[in-house]
């Protein structure tokens, strides 16, 4: 079985997110996406509204699981026998932080491989923090979130 983590804070998914994630798919048995939890992090949004969303926004696709864990990615890859972490590259300065997050990765734990996908063309300029300060200011976000987050900011 070829089980891939998709880790990171989903706060809130994007248009991205599940760029890279439905592009990700034909590769993999399963994609795990893991939202990782770090009490020093504040979020805009809670745990459990931004898993909702998740399951909400792939509730078609059986391969894909929500789940949040803590502590190093690596670890909880052991856990969950994910081989691969599956990271998004939006421009050189994440080409610049993933592969030293990636090579650290690499030394706890040889047997991990970490595969990137460059974002499609149209969704390099998302990014969750400046959905969250468009979200605070009450600006459109239309373009870059999933419907089931639209929908339920709106009403908000
Ligand atoms: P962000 O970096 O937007 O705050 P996350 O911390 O949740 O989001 O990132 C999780 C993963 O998704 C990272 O690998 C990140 O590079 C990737 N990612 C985020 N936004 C995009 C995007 N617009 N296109 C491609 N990958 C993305």
């Amino acid at each position: 079985m070829k089980i891939a983590l998709f880790p990171g804070s989903f706060d809130p998914i994007t248009l991205g997110h599940v760029d890279i994630i439905q592009r990700a798919l034909p590769l993999f048995d399963n994609i795990i996406i893991g939202i990782g939890v770090n009490s020093s992090k504040k979020n805009l949004f809670s745990v459990d509204q931004r898993i909702t969303w998740i399951k909400d926004t792939f509730s078609s696709e059986p391969k894909i699981i929500v789940e949040q864990y803590s502590g190093l990615t690596i670890d909880f890859c052991e856990k969950i026998k994910a081989h691969y972490i599956l990271r998004g590259l939006r421009s050189s300065s994440d080409f610049e932080y993933e592969s030293i997050i990636a090579q650290n990765n690499k030394l706890l734990d040889k047997h991990i491989e970490t595969i990137f996908l460059v974002s499609s063309p149209q969704y390099s300029p998302i990014n969750s923090f400046i959905v969250r300060e468009i979200i605070i200011n009450k600006g459109d976000i239309s373009r870059l979130v999933p419907a089931v987050v639209l929908n339920s900011v709106k009403v908000n």
